[in-house]
């Protein structure tokens, strides 16, 4: 073995415990920013072999917080591990971290909301969609005020191939608060079967891989955590544009606990709306008595079809939103009271 290959499979030397960092470095927890930190290394790993074999992998990790993923990705032998920190208070702890595993910590101080993955990595590292995934893996343990809105943004991004799957099919470990971890992978029929199910599972495997309890995290969170792998699939298993699956299956599920075609009937015009409602369910092979939960992958795939297909006879259908006009109405209703006033 080379020297290089001798320093991949170092373990980093003796540290402070995270829990003298967060004193060392007086990293108290943020209440406002959601901030519960995992101190205990064998949960921290626990999680990174969830994300599988990262020899030499390139990993991105999302606030990193006080380290403790961070030391179990570096002791995972990665090649390089890109940190997304948006609170400064971390960095020095984090720049601790990259001197004791020899300059293999990039440390970005910034927002993954905003940040641009595609730009992440080396070129080289990019795969063919359709290849196995590349070397590059995400992982993260953020607050579920931002873990949620950035999964909706990835799967945008898995759909549109940009974003972090411009390297192909980027593998993802995340932490979720555990409903919205059991949301994700939720099968039809099940009782946490929603819209998330549905958008996650028409472009990955996604797998719920174990559940956290909150007294593990300090300070303890209210609710207990639910740690989710994703692959993206190779073949997406609705092939329409993500705006038009989100917008259906969005619909679809606004009255979670009617027939389904209640929802349906939203997506058209009250003009139309009878008439194309009937006709969608029907070229769609979709029994209007299903409820929003009860929906399989397939009967998903048929209706944003059919969906399409109306939109193509009728290219002002897909701008129609349901929500916009009933804002207007009450917006001219509110109006109308006004000037009898
Ligand atoms: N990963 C650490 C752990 O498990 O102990 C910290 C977890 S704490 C729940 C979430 C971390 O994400 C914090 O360090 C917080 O500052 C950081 N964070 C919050 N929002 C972020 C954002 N939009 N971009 C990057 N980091 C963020």
């Amino acid at each position: 073995m080379n020297i290089s290959g001798k320093l991949a499979t170092l373990r980093l030397p003796p540290l402070p415990t995270i829990g003298e960092i967060i004193k060392l470095y007086n990293l108290k927890a943020e209440k406002q920013l959601s901030q519960n930190f995992l101190l205990d290394l064998r949960l921290t790993d626990k999680i990174v072999r969830k994300a599988g074999n990262l020899k030499n992998a390139y990993v991105c990790e999302v606030g990193p917080g006080p380290g403790g993923i961070t030391r179990s990705i570096l002791n995972a032998s990665v090649e390089e591990l890109l940190v997304i920190e948006k609170d400064t208070r971390f960095i020095p702890g984090l720049m601790l971290l990259n001197e004791a595993s020899m300059g293999k910590v990039r440390i970005v101080h910034g927002d993954i909301l905003t940040y641009r993955m595609d730009k992440a990595f080396p070129a080289h590292l990019q795969r063919k969609w359709e290849d196995d995934p590349p070397n590059v893996h995400i992982i993260g343990n953020l607050p579920f005020s931002v873990s949620t809105p950035l999964i909706i943004k990835w799967l945008e991004h898995m759909a549109n191939r940009s974003g972090p799957f411009s390297y192909g099919r980027t593998q993802m470990t995340l932490t979720f608060q555990k409903e919205v971890a059991q949301r994700l992978t939720a099968s039809t029929g099940g009782k946490q079967r929603s819209r998330l199910s549905v958008m996650c599972q028409y472009l990955c495997n996604v797998k719920n891989c174990f559940t956290i309890p909150g007294s593990a995290f300090v300070p303890k969170p209210e609710v207990d955590v639910g740690v989710v792998h994703f692959t993206p699939l190779i073949q997406p298993q609705i092939e329409q544009p993500f705006k038009l699956v989100e917008k259906v299956v969005q619909s679809v599920f606004q009255f979670r606990r009617k027939y389904c075609h209640h929802g349906v009937a939203i997506l058209f015009p009250e003009k139309q709306r009878l008439k194309l409602t009937e006709q969608m369910l029907m070229s769609a092979d979709v029994d209007p008595t299903l409820r929003p939960g009860g929906l399989s992958m397939k009967h998903f795939q048929n209706l944003c079809n059919s969906y399409r297909e109306l939109c193509n006879q009728d290219p002002t259908l897909f701008a129609y939103n349901f929500r916009e006009e009933l804002r207007l109405k009450r917006l001219q209703r509110e109006a109308n009271g006004r000037c009898q006033k």
